[in-house]
């Protein structure tokens, strides 16, 4: 590998996008004010993982190739990049939607008490914390309190707002944004896809690579989405009688999980922001650019107002859902709400 070749490969630690948020972990690092705790917010796909990875290889490269540049070609970085590295602990719920439980945090507390086995932080990643249980959250605010100063915890979340107070308080919060459309386009053309895939999904994906990474090798998720986007639309001119039934189909606990059911709701929330943005006049792209149609034809006949309440009505639903309200009352009381025709 040439030099210039070696930069590119390492700059910004190799990751798309959220430049500044490396640019301050790279400070912290150089200047020795590295945090005992971070959290990585935004939605899902968006990159938090391979930040809080890129951090720990960051602390423990033993051969940087500047300061604060981990190499991501040693034995180290590589470890790391596979989440198999002795100094680095990831917990998470079994899957995605799932919980995050106590044991696992009192497992993690016992072993953050040892030195680091080679590198110079052990650093705790704690996956999508918006998981854990009331117990677990409160095992990892002793652990925060207690943590010696060679670990640094990294927790990720889609929001801060999802976990206790007590907890963001102590943690320095880097709230991660989505990257503009264009990026995640040429992202996905380096990765293969041609170019009117390429500009489909990374709308759809709102700027978010590892999700418009994901629609575009996995067809059952993109299949998914184009289902719940048709199934939204027909729902409109349905009867009251017709929403009820699909409440509960959707809500069914056999077929439905409530992680399948929190993606249709971001699915029909980009639906309605759609709607709102277009009826506003604003320039944005669309994010739903195959139901350009249909958007505009409901912004024509919607008023701002409407189209606002619209989008906080699925907003409300979604965060219901995280409090764990009746899923099946929360989307008859969504479905009863959209407009009809
Ligand atoms: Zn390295």
């Amino acid at each position: 590998m040439t030099k210039e070749e070696e930069r590119q490969k390492t700059e910004n630690w190799g990751l798309l996008g959220h430049e500044w948020a490396v640019e301050m972990l790279k400070q912290h690092i150089t200047h020795d004010s590295v945090r005992h705790a971070y959290l990585f917010s935004g939605p899902p796909g968006l990159g938090r993982r391979t930040l809080a990875l890129r951090l720990a290889q960051a602390l423990n490269c033993p051969q940087p190739v500047a300061p604060g540049e981990p190499c991501r070609t040693c034995k180290t970085c590589q470890q790391i990049e596979r989440m198999q590295y002795p100094d680095l602990a990831v917990i998470q719920a079994e899957k995605e939607g799932g919980t995050l439980k106590v044991e696992q945090i009192r497992t993690i507390r016992q072993s953050l008490v040892l030195k680091p086995y080679q590198g110079s932080y052990r650093v705790a990643l704690f996956l999508r914390f918006q998981e854990a249980n009331a117990n677990a959250a409160n095992a990892l605010l002793k652990t925060l309190e207690e943590a010696p100063s060679y670990v640094v915890l990294v927790l990720t979340a889609d929001t801060p707002e999802q976990l206790l107070p007590t907890i963001v308080s102590r943690c320095e919060v880097l709230r991660l944004r989505p990257l503009p459309v264009e990026k995640v386009e040429g992202y996905l053309k380096e990765h293969g896809a041609d170019q009117s895939n390429a500009r489909l999904l990374s709308h759809i994906s709102g700027g978010r690579p590892g999700y418009a990474l994901r629609l575009m090798q996995d067809k059952d998720t993109l299949d998914f989405r184009a289902s719940r986007l048709e199934d939204l639309q027909k729902l409109l001119p349905s009867t009251r009688r017709g929403r009820f039934a699909y409440a509960e189909k959707l809500t069914d606990r056999k077929t439905e999980a409530k992680e399948r059911l929190r993606e249709t709701l971001l699915l029909w929330l980009s639906f309605w922001r759609d709607v709102l943005l277009c009826r506003a006049g604003a320039q944005t792209p669309l994010a739903n650019v195959d139901c350009t149609q249909a958007i505009e034809a409901l912004a024509g006949r919607l008023s701002l107002a409407e189209a606002r309440r619209l989008v906080a009505a699925v907003e409300r639903a979604l965060d219901q859902l995280e409090r764990n309200v009746n899923p099946r009352l929360l989307v008859e009381v969504l479905l009863l709400d959209w407009p009809h025709g």
